[in-house]
C-alpha cells in the first residue's frame, strides 16, 4: 500500500521534472540545429539526406513543444507513468537526429568535422544528463542515441586521434550513466521522505479529528446523562422535602412516598442501563453460551410485550421455529426485549413480527424484528446507535426512554459475534436483523422457562455463600432457600472452612469478589476448593460475584474459565448460571466415567 503510494508519488514528481525542462530543451535543440547546419554548410554531403534529417529534427522539436503545451492544458489526460513513457519516445526521436547525423561528418574529406560534431554531442549529452538523469527510461534512450553512434564511428575510423576521442567519449558515456544512477537514488529518497512526511501529516490530522469526535461524543454523553439523572433526583429531593410538611395529610404522604418510589425506580433503571453499557464497553460482560430452543426465548420475550402491543391495537406475531441455537440466552433476551419494546413504542398501527430466517442447514440463521411503525430516516440510521440519541424527544421526556437501548443492543450483538443490520424508511416501518449460530439438539439444556421458574435441579442442593456484607448474604441465602436449596452464608474464608469441617458438603460455592481484610473472592474460592479436594469432595461448582467493572484479576479469571457474575445480579441470571454449571459438571462427570 505504502509502496504503491510512493511509486505513484515518484512517477508524478518525475513527470513534473521531465516536462519542466522541455521549454529550455526546445531552444537548446534549435541552437544545436543552427550550429550543425552552419558547420556542414560549406561541404554538405548527400544534401537531400542531410536536409531530410534536419527537417525531421526541426519538426520533432516543434512537436515536442506541442506535447509540452498539451500536457500543461490537460495534465490528467494520461497517467504519470504514461506521460513519462511518452516523454522518453519524444526524447528518442529528438536525439536520434543529432546523434545519427554524425555519419555525415565521416562522409566528407574534412578531418575536423567529426571532432566538431562530437563536441556538440558531448554538450548535448550534458543537457540530457541534467534534464533526464532522474528517469532510467528517458535517460538511457536519449544518451545512447546521442553518444553511441559517435563512439562506434570514431572507433571504426582506425585513426589514432579519433580512437583517443572514442575512448574519452566512452569514458564520458560510462561516467554520466554512473552519475545518473546515484542522481536517481537521491531523487527517490527525497520523494520517499516527502511522501512519508505527507502520510504522517495526514494520519495526525485523522487522529486529531477522531479525538475531537470522541471528545464531542463524550461531552454529549455527559450532558445527556447528567440531565436524565438529575431529573428524577431533583424530583425526589422536592418530594422528600414535602414529607416534613406537618400540614400534609397521611393520604398525601402516601402519594408522595409512591412518587418517590417511582422516581427511585426510574433512577435505578437508568443507572443499570448506563452500567450495562459501561460493562459492555470495558469487556466485563461474560458470555455464557448454551444450546437452547429459540422458541422458548421467543415465547418468553413475546409474552412480556403482548399486553402492551394489544393495548395499542397492534398484532404481535411470533413465527414458530424448531431451531436450537447456541448462544447466551440472557444476553439474547436483552437484545430482543429492547428491539420489541422499541417496535411497540414506535408503531402506531399494523403489526410487529419476530422470527428466524434460516441461512442454511448448519450455519444458523438471522433473527428479525420487523414493525410497520414510523420508520427511521436514512440520515438518522447511524446516529440512533449513539448513546442518549433519540430522534424525536427534544424535551428528553424520560417516559419516552433515554436513547440507550440501541447502543446496548449493538454492543451485545457485537459481543455475541454478530452485526446488527437495520433497514428502514420513514412511514414504512423498520427491520432489525442479526445472526445466530445453530446449536446441537443433543446438547439441549432444560427448557429456559423451566429454569426461570425453578426446575428440579436446584431442589435440595447445598450452597455455600461467602460475602462480608450481612444484608447481601441474607438476601442471597433466602433467595436460594426459596428455590429449594440448602444455603449457608458465611462472612469470610475461615468461617467457610469451619462450615466444611462441620460436615457441610456444598454443591456450589458463591463468593463476593471484594471481602473484608483485603481478601478477595478468588482467594476464598481457592482455599475452599483445596479444602474440598483434601476431603475428596470435588463436585462443587464455584462462582464469583462482583461489582468491579474491569480489573486484571477478573480478566485472568475470565481466561481461566472461572465463571463471574456482575452485580446487580438478577435472580434469573444467577439461577440460570447455577443450573448451567451443575449441568456441565454432571456432563463432565458422565464423560470421565465412560
Ligand atoms: P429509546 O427507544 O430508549 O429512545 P433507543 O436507543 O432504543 O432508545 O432508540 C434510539 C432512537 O431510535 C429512538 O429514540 C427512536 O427515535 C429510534 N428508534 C428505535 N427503534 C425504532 C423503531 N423500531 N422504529 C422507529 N424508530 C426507532
Amino acid at each position: 500500500m505504502r509502496d504503491d503510494a510512493i511509486q505513484r508519488a515518484i512517477d508524478e514528481d518525475l513527470a513534473r521534472v521531465l516536462y519542466a525542462q522541455d521549454a529550455l530543451a526546445f531552444f537548446t535543440h534549435w541552437f544545436v540545429i543552427a550550429v550543425l547546419v552552419s558547420i556542414y554548410w560549406g561541404d554538405m554531403p548527400y544534401p537531400q539526406w542531410f536536409a531530410a534529417c534536419f527537417v525531421f529534427y526541426a519538426v520533432v522539436n516543434c512537436a515536442s513543444m506541442g506535447l509540452l503545451l498539451y500536457r500543461r492544458r490537460r495534465p490528467a489526460a494520461l497517467s504519470a507513468r504514461n506521460w513519462i513513457r511518452l516523454h522518453a519516445l519524444r526524447g528518442a526521436l529528438l536525439c536520434s537526429a543529432p546523434g545519427l547525423s554524425i555519419w555525415f561528418a565521416f562522409q566528407t574529406p574534412q578531418s575536423d568535422l567529426p571532432v566538431l560534431h562530437t563536441v556538440i554531442l558531448a554538450t548535448l549529452a550534458a543537457g540530457v544528463f541534467m534534464s533526464n538523469g532522474f528517469d532510467v527510461l528517458n535517460f538511457s534512450t536519449n544518451i545512447t542515441l546521442v553518444l553511441v553512434p559517435a563512439i562506434v564511428l570514431l572507433f571504426g575510423s582506425h585513426n589514432f586521434d579519433r580512437t583517443i576521442l572514442a575512448v574519452v567519449l566512452t569514458f564520458f558515456f560510462c561516467a554520466v550513466n554512473l552519475y545518473a544512477m546515484s542522481y536517481r537514488k537521491l531523487f527517490q529518497r527525497v520523494v520517499e521522505a516527502r511522501v512519508d512526511q505527507q502520510q504522517l501529516a495526514e494520519s495526525l490530522a485523522e487522529q486529531k479529528q477522531r479525538a475531537d469526535e470522541a471528545s464531542l461524543a463524550k461531552t454529549r454523553f455527559f450532558a445527556a446523562a447528567s440531565h436524565d439523572l438529575r431529573q428524577p433526583l431533583h424530583a425526589v429531593s422536592l418530594l422528600a422535602a414535602s414529607l416534613n410538611d406537618a400540614s400534609v395529610t397521611p393520604v398525601q404522604h402516601a402519594k408522595t412516598a409512591d412518587h418517590i418510589v417511582n422516581n427511585v425506580e426510574a433512577l435505578n433503571q437508568l443507572f443499570n442501563q448506563v452500567l450495562d453499557l459501561a460493562r459492555l464497553e470495558t469487556g466485563a460482560t461474560q458470555v455464557i453460551r448454551l444450546h437452547f430452543r429459540l422458541d422458548d426465548l421467543f415465547e418468553r420475550v413475546g409474552s412480556q410485550y403482548r399486553p402492551q402491543a394489544a393495548a395499542k391495537g397492534l398484532a404481535l406475531r411470533i413465527a414458530p421455529t424448531t431451531m436450537v441455537v447456541y448462544d447466551d440466552p440472557v444476553l439474547l433476551e436483552r437484545v430482543l426485549s429492547n428491539l420489541l419494546s422499541n417496535a411497540v413504542r414506535y408503531t402506531g398501527e399494523g403489526a410487529i413480527w419476530m422470527g428466524l430466517r434460516r441461512a442454511g442447514r448448519r450455519s444458523g440463521g438471522y433473527i428479525e424484528v420487523r414493525d410497520s411503525g414510523i420508520g427511521i430516516a436514512a440520515a438518522e440510521q447511524e446516529r440512533i446507535f449513539e448513546e442518549f440519541y433519540q430522534v424525536a424527544n427534544p424535551q428528553r421526556d424520560a417516559s419516552q426512554g433515554h436513547g440507550l437501548g440501541l447502543p446496548t443492543v449493538r454492543r451485545l450483538i457485537g459481543l455475541l459475534g454478530g452485526e446488527l443490520n437495520l433497514r428502514s424508511a420513514p412511514g414504512r416501518g423498520s427491520v432489525f436483523r442479526f445472526p445466530v449460530q445453530a446449536g446441537d439438539p443433543a446438547a439441549l439444556v432444560a427448557s429456559l422457562s423451566d429454569t426461570a421458574a425453578g426446575g428440579p435441579s436446584a431442589q435440595g442442593r447445598q450452597v455455600l455463600c461467602i460475602d462480608d456484607d450481612p444484608s447481601t448474604l441474607e438476601g442471597l441465602t433466602s433467595l436460594l432457600g426459596r428455590w429449594g436449596c440448602i444455603a449457608r452464608g458465611v462472612r469470610n474464608e475461615a468461617l467457610a472452612l469451619r462450615a466444611l469441617e462441620e460436615g457441610f458438603v456444598p454443591d456450589a460455592v458463591l463468593s463476593d469478589f471484594r471481602l473484608a481484610n483485603h481478601r478477595t473472592g478468588v482467594e476464598a474460592l481457592t482455599t475452599v476448593r483445596e479444602a474440598l479436594q483434601r476431603k475428596g469432595q470435588e463436585g462443587a461448582v464455584m462462582l464469583l460475584i462482583t461489582g468491579e467493572m474491569a480489573s486484571g484479576e477478573l480478566a485472568a479469571l475470565a481466561t481461566q474459565g472461572v465463571p463471574v457474575l456482575h452485580k446487580p445480579v438478577t435472580p434469573a441470571r444467577l439461577r440460570r448460571m447455577l443450573e448451567t454449571l451443575w449441568q456441565q459438571a454432571e456432563q463432565d462427570r458422565a464423560r470421565s466415567a465412560v
